[in-house]
């Protein structure tokens, strides 16, 4: 089952004379359950394209369907809606809450969606992160590996069909990133969560189930490496 279209996207930022095209007619479909790595050169367009599937950031023109829904079609409201319900994001730097402690910033998706915590589930949650003891910490009391894994909580809680990372290991060290990788995996593969993150690091890219590649606001190469 298909899960994400995208069609023909283009991003341009800046004047309309002058600016940068970051995205250059990227166009590419990705079903349920699919776990996706992004690579390219920095500067290539990767973090615009996520943002812009997260609905975070609007492309100039182009379509993105989310299960079906024509994400920049919604209103405001809407829009809003589908990223709290929809989608998970996973920052390099892990964009947590200073002044909210672990199991805060993990639980507040659902809270802001007027949806309750079930403790038996946020347990179960706390427990496959390894944060069981952490829960009233704040992030500044983590490790970078304990602030990221607070962060896939967060991503995770609200059970989004699309979970999207941008260099989730990128400011992490080679052990604290394979475990990162490897909770990620484990979900991907529970939950049937259909996953894209996007990583310079090879052994990465290699776990995923494809690979896409972007040069200059344009996919390079798009291949199937395990089904
Ligand atoms: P990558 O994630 O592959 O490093 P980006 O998507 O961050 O690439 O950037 C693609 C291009 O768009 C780059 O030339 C970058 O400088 C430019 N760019 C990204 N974000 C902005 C922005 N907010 N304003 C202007 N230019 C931007
Ligand atoms: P599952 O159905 O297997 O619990 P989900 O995809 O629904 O998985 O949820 C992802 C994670 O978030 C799970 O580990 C689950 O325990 C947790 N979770 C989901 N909903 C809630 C909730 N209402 N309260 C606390 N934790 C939740």
């Amino acid at each position: 089952m298909e899960l994400l279209r995208v069609e023909n996207l283009c991003k341009h930022y800046g004047g309309r004379e002058t600016g940068t095209d970051a995205l250059k007619g990227v166009s590419f479909t990705v079903e349920k359950g699919e776990f996706v790595a992004i690579v390219g050169p920095s500067g290539s367009g990767k973090s615009t394209l996520l943002h812009i599937l997260g609905g975070v950031d609007r492309p100039t023109s182009g379509r993105v369907l989310v299960d079906g829904a024509d994400v920049y079609q919604m209103d405001e409201n809407a829009l809003a809606i589908f990223r709290r319900r929809q989608i998970g994001l996973i920052y390099q730097f892990y964009n947590l809450i200073p002044v909210l402690n672990v199991e805060e910033n993990i639980t507040l998706p659902l809270l802001l969606d007027g949806r309750k915590v079930d403790p038996f589930r946020l347990q179960n949650l706390v427990e496959k992160l390894g944060l069981g003891e952490r829960l009233g910490h704040l992030p500044s009391q983590l490790s970078g590996g304990q602030q990221q894994r607070v962060s896939i909580g967060r991503a995770l809680i609200a059970s989004p069909a699309l979970v999207l990372a941008d260099e989730p290991t990128g400011n992490l060290d080679s052990k604290n990133s394979g475990e990162i990788i490897g909770l990620l995996r484990d979900f991907h593969r529970t939950l049937d969560q259909t996953l894209l993150i996007i990583t310079h690091d090879e052994r990465i890219a290699l776990q995923a189930d494809r690979i896409i590649a972007i040069e200059d606001g344009q996919i390079a190469q798009d291949e199937v490496i395990r089904r």
